[in-house]
């Protein structure tokens, strides 16, 4: 009996963890009244503060009951790599010691369907990825855990605790307006936690972002692709596809031989009509791999099929991978041969390519540094 209750006191649930009818059913066992929930909502959402002390309108006993039944952890920036008005990469200590990463991209024009885009948080879903996408950073020192439902959370209030000490023109209550499920890590095999972080990040009394402006990237799981259409949110989804025909995805996707394109693309006709035209589809162009013109129309095919637009994205080269992104010239002849086919397609044509490598990389980075000190030590 001991051992349990010193056992629960180490597993107390994130209050970051919990919707606001989760914490409603606890306030009525300890006979509180309800309307202190949303008192504590607001200091945690909407002011953000990061102790139980800094919620001064709760009564300590209050406070101090609510410090033994939930835990606040707070992941620590252990990195921030990018200046105020590019891209910047925050780098997040996670308790047990392990890295995550989020990116900030500042107002660009709409990748995702949206026009009114103004700060977009990329978020990270696990510590690795399983699914070894032969030219993606995350993957490859394989999967280590999948992250719990606070750490999904934290990394928007971070990055907006973050943006409210550093920006000096942010008056506005919440800077991050869109969010990117791209991060580290394949969402939907992190399906439950994710699909609840997203619950609170939707919320009104949560994040508040507008589940059209919530974007989850996959590789191609076909069954929660289909569970996800039947949840009740409008999510956007951006299909990692990167090869229009088995052979070229096979190649570089291993995911593909467990959900051929066949089966992947009847899943997403499935959200396609259950949802609308809330489909993407991804395509990183890499030089002598995917960039041949015979993917063009194959591509054409499936982007018509689900109302989908293409984001083209020249690789990001990754250290120790020998994978190149195909020069400009061959860049923009992928782009006009699929807008010859009446493709709505779009080429980033980003600069600050060192300091924009794709999500993973900066974690990498930091673990094979670290690893280093302590190899000379
Ligand atoms: N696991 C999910 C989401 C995370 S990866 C997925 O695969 O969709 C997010 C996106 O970054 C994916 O489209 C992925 O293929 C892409 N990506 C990974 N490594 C990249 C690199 N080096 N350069 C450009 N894009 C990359
Ligand atoms: Fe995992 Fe996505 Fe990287 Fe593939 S591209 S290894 S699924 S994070």
């Amino acid at each position: 009996m001991a051992a349990e209750s010193c056992l629960e006191n180490i597993l107390n649930p994130d209050l970051k963890s919990q919707t606001k009818e989760e914490i409603e059913a606890r306030f009525k066992e300890l006979n509180e009244p309800l309307y202190r929930v949303q008192q504590l909502l607001e200091w945690v959402y909407l002011r953000r503060v990061t102790t139980w002390e800094a919620m001064t309108n709760l009564p300590k006993s209050l406070r101090e009951k609510l410090a033994q039944i939930y835990s606040l952890q707070i992941p620590k920036l252990a990195r921030k790599q990018g200046s105020t008005d590019s891209t910047q990469k925050f780098l997040w200590h996670l308790a047990d010691g392990n890295f995550i990463e989020s990116v900030l991209i500042p107002a660009n024009p709409a990748l995702y369907g949206e026009a009114t885009d103004r700060h977009t948080l990329c978020v990270s879903t696990q510590v690795g990825c399983a699914y070894g996408c032969k030219f993606c950073a995350s993957g490859l020192e394989g999967w280590k855990r999948n992250l719990t439902v606070h750490e999904i959370v934290e990394q928007v209030l971070g990055v907006e605790r973050w943006a409210s000490e550093h920006l000096k023109d942010e008056t506005r209550e919440r800077m991050v307006n869109n969010l990117v499920i791209m991060g580290m890590g394949e969402p939907l095999a992190n399906y439950d936690n994710l699909i609840k972080a997203l619950t609170i990040l939707n919320a009104p009394w949560g994040m508040s972002i507008g589940a059209r402006k919530i974007t989850i990237s996959t590789s191609g799981l076909v069954p929660q692709i289909r569970k996800l259409a039947d949840e009740p949110f409008q999510f956007r989804l951006a299909i990692s596809l990167h090869g229009a025909t088995d052979e070229v995805r096979a190649r570089i996707m291993p995911v593909n031989r467990k959900y051929p394109l066949k089966e992947l693309a009847a899943a997403c006709d499935d959200y396609q009509k259950k949802k609308g035209k809330m489909i993407t589809l991804e395509y990183i162009l890499i030089a002598g791999v995917n960039d041949a013109l015979s993917q063009i129309k194959p591509l054409a095919q499936l982007s018509h099929r689900f109302h989908a637009k293409v984001n083209l994205i020249p690789y990001n080269k990754v250290d120790g991978l020998p994978w190149e992104r195909p020069d400009e010239a061959t860049q923009e002849k992928f782009l006009s041969a699929l807008v010859r086919e009446n493709v709505p397609a779009t080429l980033r044509r980003e600069k600050g390519h060192d300091i924009d490598a794709a999500c993973g990389q900066l974690r990498l980075k930091t673990e094979r540094e670290l690893k280093g000190l302590a190899n000379a030590a």
